[in-house]
């Protein structure tokens, strides 16, 4: 599986990075030809993430979006992603397969403002997720689990294919918005990637909300975690304080994600 970053930092976009999404993509079979091609699914789209997603895949062949939760900094730029399905001068494509929790279509609803139900269904199927909800895309298996958050909200395991065809399984968990908690520990057991958030510092104590650095270096200590890298970093915050706040609680490898990164695994 190969995961790239779209946007990097959290609660808002910043001067260096759009807000929270990365690119999930592997090869396997489509059912439908028989023929082995790349599959891919977009974990949230906040806001300039759609833009970022073209350098990197034909927003028409993505096969699955997968939204955390209702907080505008994790979907807002569904928005756009609407607006290119339904203009696109080649015509429409099947509804794209769009999962979040039960109010994700009438947040999308709301901050459109003027799209019919009709015309964003044409366009988007959605699921809707529970805890332990899974969804299988191509060779992907995208396991939901729930974050503890303010609103709603969701992490994702996803279980696919070895990049170098061995036949092994590999896996990346994503948080989405989380404070610590049981669930994102069993979603991030033994994972090869841990796209963690840290939204908050040491600084903030405040909790139920975000992990801070610190705590997203406990989950992958616990979670027995391979290598760790940090996301949703408020703009205000120096990369270098996530960093070091991570490596005091978990000795693995640790990256701080910048947009347009990439890891192959
Ligand atoms: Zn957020
Ligand atoms: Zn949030």
């Amino acid at each position: 599986m190969k995961l790239t970053i779209l946007g990097a930092t959290g609660s808002m976009s910043g001067p260096s990075s759009p807000t929270s999404s990365s690119l999930v993509q592997a090869d396997g079979v489509d059912s439908e030809t028989g023929e082995t091609r790349t599959f891919s699914i977009v974990l949230d789209l906040g806001p300039g993430s759609f833009g970022q997603l073209w350098n990197h895949v034909d927003p028409q062949e993505v096969d699955g979006l997968f939204i955390s939760h209702g907080h505008a900094d994790h979907l807002a730029d569904v928005i756009s992603y609407y607006v290119f399905l339904k203009w696109h001068p080649e015509g429409s494509r099947p509804a794209l397969l769009t999962a979040g929790p039960a109010d994700i279509f009438d947040r999308i609803m709301q901050i459109d403002g003027y799209a019919t139900t009709e015309e964003m269904e044409g366009c988007f199927a959605f699921e809707p997720l529970s805890s332990g909800r899974v969804i299988q895309v191509g060779p992907m298996t995208i396991t939901a689990f729930p974050g503890y958050h303010s609103v709603e909200s969701y992490g994702f395991r996803i279980e696919g294919p070895s990049s170098d065809g061995d036949g092994e399984v590999v896996t990346i968990a994503y948080t989405g918005d989380t404070d610590s908690c049981e669930q994102m520990v069993e979603m991030a057991r033994g994972v090869d990637i841990l796209l963690a958030e840290c939204g908050f510092t040491e600084e903030l104590q405040t909790r139920g909300i975000h992990l801070t650095g610190v705590r997203a270096g406990e989950l992958a200590t616990e979670a027995d975690v391979r290598h760790l890298v940090l996301t949703h970093i408020q703009p205000w915050t120096e990369p270098e304080v996530a960093l070091a706040e991570a490596s005091s609680s978990y000795s693995g490898t640790i990256d701080v994600a910048r947009t347009g990164d990439t890891w192959v695994i």
